[in-house]
């Protein structure tokens, strides 16, 4: 009895979180993250960007990573950045690796439930699918291009997580520039060419979660009474289709038009900048 492994609870600081941006979305996106969740996981929270900016290196540190990546929105220039989150990643130490854009608020308590369930030794790559079917590409890597494979991908722009064990296995095709060069064989984007390597190369099923959200789903519709629960949310279209949760209560949609700072103060209410909900 006394050797059996004993299951170590997951710690916040297990958890890598990797958040994509550019330099131009430094002030209007990032700034409200830093507001939010990141005032809340500062020393598990890494920044890739593609431009230096003294405001933001005050604030996030060694933290805050220059990729040097190219700013324009291709193909090339995103998987660049995701290679380096990679490669950070790995160089980390930490049990899980967790990629989300700058319009994603983490809810820290529900992610550390969902991975708490998974071990970072097995293979694990959690995330809402992109499609409501698998993608189908021409296998240009382990073939020379008439066959294609079908695969299913985490759609970036609602987060996904990779646990360090099915990390590793990855790094023939992800690190240290080979996952540049995969997608180019592929051509296909970043968190394409991450269901690619995990699905198609290494045969690893990726795990359909729900409790990860991306603007390119009806947020309106997301039931109120599960909004708090949720592991990450977005926000899309403020000026003409406004796209965020229904959560209120709180600030106006002029003060909070993500409903993020909303949904911070409903999770943190210790939070100094928060009202006192029902006050009157
Ligand atoms: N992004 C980037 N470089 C760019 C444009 C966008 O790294 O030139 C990042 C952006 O910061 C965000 C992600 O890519 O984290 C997705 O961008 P956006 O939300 O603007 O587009 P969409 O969600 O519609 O794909
Ligand atoms: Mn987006």
């Amino acid at each position: 009895r006394q050797d059996l492994p004993v299951k170590e609870p997951l710690k916040q600081g297990d958890i890598f979180i990797a958040v994509k941006t550019t330099r131009k979305y430094h002030k209007s996106r990032l700034d409200l993250l830093f507001q939010t969740w990141i005032s809340r996981a500062k020393e598990e929270t890494f920044i890739f960007t593609d431009g230096e900016d003294k405001e933001l290196r005050e604030k996030a540190g060694d933290q805050m990573i220059n990729t040097n990546c190219s700013a324009a929105h291709t193909r090339q220039a995103l998987c660049c950045k995701m290679s380096v989150e990679y490669d950070k990643f790995i160089e980390s130490g930490k049990k899980w690796f967790c990629h989300v854009d700058d319009d994603n608020y983490v809810n820290l308590a529900s992610l550390m439930r969902l991975l708490s369930s998974y071990s970072h030794t097995r293979d694990v790559y959690l995330g809402r699918p992109s499609l409501d079917h698998p993608i189908e590409a021409a296998e240009r890597v382990k073939s020379d291009g008439s066959i294609s494979v079908k695969f299913w991908f985490a759609t970036g722009g609602a987060g996904f997580c990779i646990s360090r064990g099915l990390a590793l296995k990855m790094s023939p095709w992800a690190s240290l520039g080979n996952f540049i060069s995969t997608a180019e064989k592929i051509r296909l984007p970043d968190d394409c060419t991450i269901g690619y390597i995990i699905e198609a190369l290494l045969e690893v099923k990726m795990i359909h979660s729900r409790l990860f959200h991306s603007h390119l789903e009806n947020l309106q519709r997301l039931p109120i009474d599960t909004v708090l629960n949720q592991v990450t949310l977005s926000y899309g279209g403020f000026e003409s289709h406004r796209n965020v949760v229904s959560i209120g209560g709180i600030f106006s949609l002029v003060e909070d038009p993500s409903r993020f700072k909303t949904v911070h103060c409903l999770l943190y209410s210790d939070t100094n900048w928060c009202r006192r909900i029902g006050r009157d």
